[in-house]
């Protein structure tokens, strides 16, 4: 994670009753009403947009897609069009959204559109596809009233892309090293110079009074990723998935290694065969892990879930991941998650 650009003290320049990031709270609470969670301490701007709609006896869809447009319009957070470049220096986002009923929509390598996730609901709402992709899903978008942005970087991003192209690399080089040395082509990580992990994903589910489950997740995927690559976050089954009768998930980091297991179906899965939400998070994150024990040490992966009682629970592959709850008395608390490496 980018603690610069995640810091919650960095994105509070609005007054609202957040915990701050500092106050963890130590164990999962339980909801026992309509609940909205999402990923990381910024969670809390999203959390703080979803609320009112469930609080007044809204659907959890429109929850999560306010969630979406608040989280989307702070140029200073990490998704959207103020999230870093690709490494030819173009934001292109991926997004995706699903409903109680298995009803979804995404897009990808969007750019210049502001609201992705909006545009996936429009898709789902109106046409009988689920996924469009950059341009297409951009004339879709136009044609839909949604306008055309500049494409100027945010002042965030374009310090950080001027910086990144000083040596125009991948990072880390032990994980390109690595997986040369297993025959495989370079790759794209994301390690920072401090040793933390640039991920940034939003995702939020929620669960309304009526008891309906819907979720979203939005990004503008990997820093510096290379042009055209799309990760998980907007893949139904992979960065988020919603099961009515059981509970959903979403999750942030590394997609590549997301898309290979099924994810987030994967934590539905483990839900519906009777896990807790973190046990289901916790299961996936071995599926991962196992897979490679010594390169999972390179990569973050983190997921977030709920069940259909409001159970909410999460588990990451390294320290660090972090989700915010609403429920109750309205106010995001922020709950540092469990993960596999110490
Ligand atoms: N999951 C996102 C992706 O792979 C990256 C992130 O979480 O920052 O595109």
């Amino acid at each position: 994670m980018n603690t610069n650009r995640r810091s919650f003290l960095r994105l509070s320049a609005i007054a609202l009753p957040f915990t701050r990031v500092n106050q963890l709270f130590a164990k999962a609470p339980v909801a026992s009403g309509p609940v909205v969670i999402s990923t990381w301490d910024s969670g809390q701007i999203s959390n703080a947009a979803a609320w009112p709609v469930l609080e007044k006896g809204g659907r959890a869809l429109d929850a999560v897609e306010q969630a979406a447009i608040a989280i989307e319009n702070d140029i200073n957070c990490c998704v959207g069009l103020g999230g870093n470049p690709d490494r030819d220096g173009h934001v292109t986002l991926d997004a995706c959204i699903m409903d109680e009923k298995s009803n979804c929509g995404a897009v990808a390598f969007l750019e210049r559109i502001k609201h992705p996730v909006s545009v996936a609901r429009k898709l789902m709402e109106t046409t009988p596809h689920v996924f469009l992709v950059g341009a297409g899903a951009q004339q879709f978008a136009l044609a839909n009233g949604f306008k055309l942005e500049s494409g100027k970087l945010s002042p965030d991003a374009d310090k950080e892309y001027k910086k990144w192209l000083k040596k125009a690399e991948y990072k880390p080089v032990i994980n390109i090293e690595h997986r040369q040395s297993k025959g495989h082509g370079p790759f794209a990580p994301a390690r920072l110079d401090d040793g933390s992990f640039n991920h940034d994903t939003m995702g939020t589910l929620a669960l309304d009074a009526k008891g309906d489950l819907s979720g979203m997740c939005t990004t503008s995927g990997m820093g510096f990723k290379m042009r055209g690559r799309v990760g998980d976050s907007p893949i139904i089954g992979a960065g988020l998935f919603v099961d009515n009768e059981v509970g959903a998930a979403t999750s942030s980091g590394q997609g590549e290694e997301v898309i290979r297991v099924a994810g987030t179906h994967l934590v539905v899965e483990f839900m519906r065969n009777g896990s807790s939400p973190e046990e289901a998070c916790k299961k996936a994150v071995e599926r991962i892990v196992n897979r490679d024990p010594a390169r999972a040490k390179t990569f973050q992966v983190g997921f977030l879930a709920i069940n259909k009682q409001g159970e909410v629970g999460a588990y990451s592959v390294q320290p660090g991941f972090a989700y915010t709850i609403t429920t109750g008395d309205g106010k995001g608390k922020v709950v540092a998650s469990k993960s596999h490496f110490a």
